[in-house]
């Protein structure tokens, strides 16, 4: 989450603009330990390839201030992944070998066999969010979707419930907007049998997006969105995520509306004032009419 005035130089009455992010995100690798760019490049990782670095000292004083115990546990569930993926990959079946990662896609849930390899698979996602929570870096977020996007096309079903962790993980990479679609999606298909999105999904490539998105969906109503839902059915983990997309809306107007406010009582001037409402208008747009309404889901 944003911290709002975080960055002020002059205070709290200086506030940036909040945009709803964690302000450490960074769109590109940068060494974690001293946060430089250097010229000459990074090096990854070679245990985790979640953690960049300048030189072997930074990498070095990383290693032994706390990120030994995650890159040991990265590379273990790597490993356990690639163990209990290599007889899949050769299933008898009545005398022929099969490859159940050809045949078997989106059927995972309803073989025992699968099963360890699954829970596998989710544990190095839950692996990877937490490696990206530490680092903050994009391309880490981006492996732990990644993994939550296949276990899904793999266990169409979600026996083991990942889609409780993807939003959470797109609420840190993605705008909003994903992670509602996701939600929604997944509202949607509870208890329905097999939908066209659900074949979709099926005849992916591993780690593809396949959720239906529309733009600026964040400020719907999910209620409204899916009828069948109510305060009472939808999971704690979706309305906990779509808590966190409404009050991003509502922050975000707060901050806009404050350093508007703000640029003009530090520019002076009566005349100036007559015009501000309609200045907040012009920034701000429809926004300002849905506002109440999003503030009104948040409660
Ligand atoms: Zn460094
Ligand atoms: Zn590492």
């Amino acid at each position: 989450m944003g911290v709002i005035g975080v960055d002020s130089p002059h205070g709290t009455d200086k506030l940036p603009s909040y945009e709803g992010k964690d302000p450490f995100f960074q769109e590109e690798p940068w060494c974690v330990y001293c946060h430089s760019r250097p010229a000459a490049g990074l090096r990854c990782c070679s245990g985790c390839h979640t953690a960049w670095y300048c030189n072997q000292t930074c990498q070095k004083a990383h290693y032994v201030s706390g990120h030994k115990e995650i890159c040991l546990l990265v590379a273990q569930d790597v490993k356990r992944v690639k163990k209990y993926a290599a007889p899949l990959r050769k299933m008898r079946v009545n005398d022929v070998l099969e490859d159940y990662f050809e045949t078997q896609v989106g059927d995972f849930g309803q073989c025992p066999k699968t099963q360890m390899y699954l829970a596998a698979r989710h544990a190095l996602m839950d692996t990877y969010e937490t490696a990206a929570s530490e680092v903050k870096i994009q391309e880490v977020y981006e492996k732990a979707l990644f993994h939550a996007l296949a276990v899904l096309r793999l266990d169409a079903e979600d026996g083991i419930e990942t889609r409780y962790v993807a939003p959470f993980i797109l609420l840190n990479l993605h705008p909003d907007d994903d992670a509602f679609d996701f939600i929604r999606y997944w509202m949607k298909v509870s208890g329905q049998e097999t939908t066209e999105e659900f074949w979709v999904r099926l005849q992916s490539e591993e780690g593809e997006w396949t959720y239906p998105r529309e733009k600026d969906c964040r400020f719907l109503n999910i209620y409204q969105e899916v009828p069948a839902a109510n305060e009472h059915n939808v999971p704690l983990a979706f309305l906990m995520a779509i808590l966190i997309i409404k009050l991003r809306i509502v922050a975000t107007y707060d901050a806009t509306c404050r350093s508007i406010d703000l640029a003009f009582q530090t520019t002076g001037g009566r005349r100036i004032h007559m015009i501000q409402n309609a200045v907040k208008d012009i920034f701000l747009g429809d926004r300002v009419k849905i506002i109440e309404n999003q503030r009104q889901q948040v409660e």
